[in-house]
């Protein structure tokens, strides 16, 4: 596959359009709002012109909303894509969705997978992203070579909604690392003991983890600022692992207590702020203010 097309230019999108084209692919690139396209790749007037000359077309847009209009909508990625063609549904979306947009491309006679990944924007210049991929193993193979382009490895987990199940539930847990990281911040805080030290000691022993020591110094620091992912995406998130619990009849309490932080750092303002930013609510609570001063 020579010529990928990419829809979503965001923090993500663009990083790994960039990687793209550092592969050698061909980019047809489309986003909302033009003119951030990287150079070497060609700007198009909408998805389905993406799609039109493309053998893969891969969509990394916000949420469910975006993801749906630029797939299913009049100049979307499946008027667009040849028969045979695939898209690689790389946003974090709803199962139900991930489930709709299968569904549409099988009756357009073309292939669906799907390619969550894990890793910030960081990761994502890098190329050290995950994915955990969900479809066909012989579509596996022809994703492959555009894959290793923006990541360093890739797990299946199954069908395509599986494998945005599967992104939910690891986005849960890392929800529930920041909830925990706040709240053992704020203790400590108020204790007299320098967060920051005792979370690098804690980062050096049993709890060194790359998610750990990527979050947990931010929030000692409480470097809310500027956004690897930001927090109204971290809603998203939250929202769509408890609608996933809902239909599949599995309380997520974790889920809802942070849901209902994001949300309360949500309603004072913090729309710019990253969702590890959800600590600065755990911080109010106890009487802190929502960052070091
Ligand atoms: P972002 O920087 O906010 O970019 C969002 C992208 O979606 C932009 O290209 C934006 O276009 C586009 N978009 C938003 N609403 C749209 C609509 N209605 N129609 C068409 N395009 C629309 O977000 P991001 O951080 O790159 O995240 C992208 C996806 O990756 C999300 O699903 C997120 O959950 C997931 N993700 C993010 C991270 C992370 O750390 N950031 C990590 C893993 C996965 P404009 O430029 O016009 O606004």
């Amino acid at each position: 596959m020579e010529t990928i097309g990419f829809i979503g230019l965001g923090r993500m999108g663009a990083a790994m359009a960039r990687n793209l084209l550092a592969a050698g692919f061909r980019v047809r690139a489309w986003n909302r709002t033009p003119g951030k396209t990287p150079q070497g790749a060609i700007e198009c007037a909408s998805p389905r012109e993406a799609a039109g000359q493309s053998e893969l077309v891969i969509t990394m847009v916000a949420d469910d909303a975006a993801a749906e209009q630029v797939t299913l909508g009049e100049n979307g990625v499946i008027a667009g894509l040849p028969k045979g063609g695939m898209h690689a549904a790389m946003s974090t979306i709803s199962v139900a969705l991930s489930r709709k947009l299968q569904e549409a491309h099988r009756a357009a006679g073309q292939r669906y997978v799907s390619a969550p990944v894990f890793g910030r924007p960081e990761a994502a210049e890098k190329k050290q992203l995950w994915i955990v991929y969900g479809g066909a193993p012989a579509d596996l193979d022809a994703c492959r070579p555009a894959f290793a382009a923006m990541s360093q490895g890739v797990y299946p987990v199954g069908a395509p909604p599986q494998a945005h199940l599967a992104k939910l539930i690891g986005n849960f847990l890392i929800l529930g690392l920041l909830e925990a990281v706040g709240e053992a911040t704020a203790l400590a805080e108020k204790g007299g003991l320098d967060p920051r030290e005792l979370m690098a000691i804690f980062g050096k022993n049993s709890f060194g983890s790359p998610i750990f020591n990527g979050y947990a110094p931010r929030i000692a620091a409480t470097e809310f600022e500027p956004a690897g992912f930001a927090l109204p995406l971290g809603l998203k998130d939250a929202t769509l692992a408890l609608q996933a619990g809902a239909e599949l009849r599995v309380p997520l309490p974790l889920a809802s207590l942070t849901r209902d932080h994001l949300l309360a750092a949500l309603a004072r303002g913090r729309e710019s702020w990253d969702w590890s930013g959800l600590a600065s609510v755990v911080r109010e609570a106890a009487g802190l203010p929502p960052r070091r001063a």
